[in-house]
């Protein structure tokens, strides 16, 4: 088994989706850098504080800030059978800064999964996104509604949508993936790491991603 892995895709591509769909299967520990700040944001730390306003205008959180969440997550023993970093490296400067960090605790990378969607899809996809507020299943108005409106099937707890899926905050998140986040996805071709993921049909996604990594 690849056991760890890093998601990359542009926002909405779902690297979050199937994160759930692997970690339900197999002792992956799942590390959203997105959802570590929003936790931070919650709990109203400095850190959150500071990074609130960014997040909110689509902008990346400084890579120091998020390379240390990701180190301190990363040592951790729940991620010693294997990891996903859902959201992280979306910079060059952030796949270096976790090359030092994996070496340091003794891991290695096995592959990094690359969601490709296209941009329309995207955008639909971000602005009708809904998450539980309770248990943090995603739910979609057009492609995955839940059954009772704003409401989670999974728990009851109340859905809504993330302040940076406005159709404008989503569009700027759309540019910072391209400007930033794609040389970090030629860095890992380079090294012989990447897999890329076409297809757009939930099953036929999770197949492809078992068949490469089970
Ligand atoms: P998505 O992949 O759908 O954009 P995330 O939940 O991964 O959503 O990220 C939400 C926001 O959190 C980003 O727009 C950014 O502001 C911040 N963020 C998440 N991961 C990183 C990262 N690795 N580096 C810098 N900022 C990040
Ligand atoms: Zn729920």
């Amino acid at each position: 088994m690849k056991k760890n892995l890093i998601f990359v895709g542009a926002p909405g591509a779902g690297k979050g989706t199937f994160s759930a769909v692997l970690t339900a299967e197999k002792p992956y520990c799942h590390i959203s850098t997105g959802d570590l700040l929003r936790d931070e944001i919650k709990r109203d730390t400095q850190l959150g504080r500071s990074a609130a306003g960014l997040m909110k205008a689509g902008k990346l959180v400084p890579d120091e800030v998020v390379a240390a969440m990701v180190e301190s997550r990363l040592a951790q023993k729940d991620c010693q059978e294997g990891f996903i970093l859902d959201g992280y490296p979306r910079t060059v400067h952030q796949a270096e800064l976790l090359d030092a960090v994996l070496t340091k605790l003794g891991k290695e990378l096995d592959r990094v999964v690359l969601f490709q969607v296209p941009d329309e899809v995207l955008l639909q996809r971000l602005t009708a996104r809904e998450s539980c507020r309770k248990c943090g299943e995603i739910f979609n108005k057009l492609f995955k509604p839940s059954k009772t409106a704003g409401v989670c099937d999974k728990c009851g707890g109340e859905l809504f949508q993330r302040p940076d899926d406005s159709l404008e905050t989503a569009k700027n998140r759309l540019k910072v993936f391209y400007e930033q986040t794609l040389p970090v996805i030629e860095y890992y071709r380079a090294k012989g790491k990447l897999f890329t993921v076409t297809a757009l049909e939930r099953e036929q996604i999770a197949d492809l991603i078992r068949k490469e990594l089970y």
